[in-house]
């Protein structure tokens, strides 16, 4: 949740651009960005924003202006870093399940490669030898708990290369001439306990000494931000003490300096995002009151596919007396946002602004029920508001049909 929420900006914008809308603080993705370098400036560290999260060319250039690279999990996320401005070797490819020519795509373009997978490394050295180093993405299967269905460390998990398997990737590596700059790993879990991911660092090491062109080590994600209020944040400063300590001793070991890197994806995105949607109905039945609003999951989807919790603020009437709602969506599927929400009174006609709906939120929604995908502003930190995409239209539906 962000720190505080900018009422005044958020109706402006809705007033100007009609709802459903999503608005991005830039000053809060620039603030995130800093508290990130800040907290790792003990050891030279990069961040990749993990781009899935939302991919809006302008958000990508508020990032890019304050240095970060881009980690892209499809070649279209990598042509639109390119597009944005991002150059290739600051652009990280991190596919899972792609074809071999996404793999010579991505190459062509110029980018570092995250190869996650046995059989397309031994393609990539028998095919390129160690013309071009790469990047290996290893499995650690550690389990910080968390969400089974986000969590990617699983030993049920599609991604990486299992660590059980190092033994089979040198051989990889031995017979076709690899030449492997960087091993990285991402959980997906979110770090709730920094013992836990030192864990997974201490096999990440365990790793490296396998490997002795390595330049980097890559640890993924994991960083948490508030949803709840009360939930905590990922202590990054507390974090990147540790993760420079162990770095600088597995250093002296391994006999040269290796970068840590990082690819955030929420940490940087999360908070600086509001979906904003009005009020169409509010329905009394027998069980409950619901506050029906003009959006659903085809506009933010996480409430309904992770059992996400996303604040909700009534902007028109926030000092309203509070009474209990359950938010719904306008879609011909259950679509609910939130049970037996506490709200300040709730009015048909009232914005409501969903918190956190930067990441995974415009990101993922779709034109289902053929309703239109919201638009998207940037509330820069003068105050202004910028549309950074229009809002889709009927003939938007139509395009790409061929009758
Ligand atoms: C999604 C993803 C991330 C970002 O995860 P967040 O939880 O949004 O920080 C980082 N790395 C990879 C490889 C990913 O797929």
């Amino acid at each position: 949740m962000s720190a505080s929420l900018p009422t005044t900006a958020l109706l402006a914008a809705a007033a100007q651009f009609g709802t459903p809308l999503y608005v991005y603080e830039a000053a809060t993705i620039r603030r995130q960005y800093h508290k990130l370098t800040a907290a790792f400036s003990g050891h030279p560290t990069r961040f990749f924003y993990a781009c899935k999260a939302l991919t809006n060319v302008a958000v990508l250039r508020v990032l890019l202006a304050e240095g970060a690279g881009l980690d892209c999990v499809s070649i279209n996320e990598v042509r639109l870093g390119l597009h944005a401005g991002f150059a290739p070797e600051n652009i990280l490819f991190t596919p899972n399940s792609v074809a071999f020519s996404e793999l010579v795509e991505a190459k062509e373009l110029g980018v570092n490669l995250n190869i996650d997978n046995l059989a397309l490394l031994e393609q990539f050295g028998a095919t390129f030898g160690g013309s071009y180093p790469v990047c290996v993405r290893l499995n650690p299967h550690i389990e910080a708990g968390g969400n089974y269905k986000i969590s990617t460390g699983h030993i049920d998990s599609k991604f990486g290369v299992s660590i059980h398997q190092m033994r089979h990737l040198e051989r990889v590596v031995k017979g076709t001439g690899l030449h492997v700059r960087g091993l990285h790993m991402h959980t997906g879990s979110e770090i709730k306990d920094v013992e836990v991911f030192l864990r997974a660092l201490d096999i990440l090491f365990d790793a490296a000494r396998r490997f002795p062109q390595l330049e980097f080590l890559d640890l993924g994600s994991g960083f948490k931000v508030p949803y709840k209020p009360g939930d905590p944040e990922t202590d990054v400063a507390g974090l990147g003490e540790r993760v420079a300590a162990a770095f600088q001793d597995f250093e002296v070991e391994y006999g040269r300096p290796l970068e840590a890197w990082f690819e955030p994806g929420k940490y940087l995105v999360s908070e600086c995002g509001f979906l904003l949607v009005e009020v169409s109905t509010v329905k009394h039945t027998t069980a409950t009151v619901f506050a029906g609003v003009n959006s659903g999951f085809n506009h933010l989807i996480r409430p309904m596919m992770y059992d996400a919790y996303h604040h909700i603020s009534n902007l028109s009437h926030p000092a309203s007396p509070e009474r209990l709602y359950t938010v719904v969506g306008n879609i011909c599927e259950t679509d609910t946002f939130a049970w037996d929400r506490l709200l300040p009174e709730v009015r048909e006609g009232d914005v409501l602004a969903f918190h956190n709906a930067g990441a995974y939120g415009f990101e993922m929604s779709s034109s289902f029920n053929s309703r239109l995908r919201p638009a998207e502003v940037l509330l820069e930190e003068d105050g202004s508001l910028r549309l950074i995409r229009k809002r889709q239209t009927f003939e938007d539906l139509l395009a790409g049909q061929v009758a």
